[in-house]
């Protein structure tokens, strides 16, 4: 007598709603719980408190589009290829997006930025697929609302991605002096006028490369940005709540890359893998939440995306890439930018870091325990540097295909060309 194979559980009752939250520009030292002074993240705090809080998660790219490329594959920009927005994913390579919707996840994305207004082929596998110029978090999670309300029983794949902390910094009204200790200096009493005769991003800053203004202004209006970010956050997990679907869900969150303030000479991100650029929040409440935990050990962001797959019981295998619980997620941990020139690569160990730059073959080495700021050149260390070396060697890139991507001018409103 043959056995008949079990039959397939629903997949309501075996896989949780997941939910990825991305927030653009996002410094893990400009949040309270990774050691900031102010209390600028308490919805995000709040979720580390039922959950696992990573001390120390490395963006895999200092900007949007190669890093939330990274996000939604799970994959190295090295091997997604795209690395600037002349290049999509093509049809062929497999989303997050696709592997949840194969499972039968409804899959929706929301995000707030020019690049997710272009056809990358970010878009691959959401049957919902979002993208606003402009909004603030407020704003996006007024067009979440009705999707939520629109819900059946079917598990859901959400991705929102929040603009908030990127340049201009520009908090709505009610966040606006939060933070100030000297009002009248702040970005946010600069009329409307004096922004735009300031121009894009980059030109918040002199001629001669020095800040426009001091550097407590910037902070007080970023970190207020910051903020709304994270009533944003709090906002759409009331929505879920509100439908009954936030206790239960999966829910990860993170940045998808930092931002200099002239740390080392420079003002904005894209360009360089200094620890402002690339350390990024990163939090996972698991479904009914847990007892909180905080990991010290160094892990990329893109870890998350394998911890999502998992969390939804998808068995993934991606290329260097393992789930934030294995202890394989903690050795080498990469981040890359080949961008405006640049041709970057980096590599942590724990603390250890290397930065190894491919147009000259030189690399940097910092100690990031004795001196996190990155001031000083740190001792060789030719082990972390023949990891990186290997690391990079093993790549096989995938496919991309050539597209318009956005304009020049639609990039330089972001900060990414420079006059
Ligand atoms: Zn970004």
């Amino acid at each position: 007598m043959s056995e008949l194979p079990p039959a397939d559980p629903p997949v309501e009752a075996s896989r949780p709603d997941v939910v990825l939250v991305i927030i653009e520009t996002l410094r893990a030292d400009h949040v309270g719980d990774w050691g900031y002074a102010r209390d600028t993240m308490p919805n995000l705090g709040a979720l580390a408190a039922q959950g696992t809080r990573y001390e120390h998660a490395i963006a895999p790219a200092p900007w949007t589009l190669p890093s939330v490329t990274s996000l939604l594959t799970g994959v190295a920009p090295a091997v997604h290829g795209i690395h600037h927005a002349d290049k999509r994913l093509p049809a062929s390579v497999e989303t997050v997006a696709e592997r949840m919707a194969a499972v039968g996840y409804d899959t929706a994305f929301f995000g707030v930025n020019p690049f997710f207004e272009q056809d990358m082929g970010l878009q691959q596998g959401f049957a919902t697929w979002s993208p606003f110029q402009g909004h603030t978090g407020d704003a996006l999670n007024r067009e979440l609302r009705p999707w939520l309300q629109a819900r059946t029983e079917r598990p859901f794949f959400l991705v929102l991605h929040y603009y908030d902390p990127h340049c201009r910094y520009r908090p709505p009204a009610r966040f606006q002096g939060r933070f100030d200790d000297a009002p009248s200096e702040t970005l946010a009493v600069l009329s409307p006028e004096a922004y735009d005769s300031m121009g894009a991003c980059f030109q918040l800053q002199q001629d001669d490369g020095s800040p426009e203004l001091s550097l407590d202004t910037y902070f007080d209006a970023y970190d207020a940005e910051i903020a709304a970010a994270d009533h944003a956050l709090g906002d759409a997990l009331g929505a879920l709540g509100d439908i009954g679907r936030r206790d239960g869900a999966w829910v990860g969150v993170t940045g998808d890359h930092g931002e200099e303030f002239w740390e080392h000479g420079d003002h904005g991100h894209g360009r360089q893998l200094f620890e402002e650029s690339v350390h990024v929040p990163l939090v996972v409440r698991p479904p009914g939440g847990a007892a909180p935990v905080v990991v010290d050990e160094t892990v990329s962001t893109m870890s998350l995306t394998a911890s999502l797959l998992s969390a939804a019981g998808i068995e993934a295998s991606l290329p260097h890439v393992l789930p934030l619980d294995d202890p394989g997620a903690h050795a080498l941990v990469v981040s890359e930018t080949h961008h405006e020139g640049q041709d970057l690569v980096a590599g942590w160990h724990d603390r250890d870091k290397a930065i190894l730059d491919l147009s000259n073959g030189l690399a940097t080495f910092h100690d990031l325990r004795r001196d996190p700021k990155e001031r000083i050149a740190g001792r060789p260390n030719p082990k972390l540097l023949s990891e990186l070396t290997a690391w990079h060697r093993a790549i096989e890139p995938w496919p991309t295909e050539s597209t318009e991507g956005p304009s020049t001018e639609e990039l330089r409103e972001l900060g990414y060309v420079k006059d």
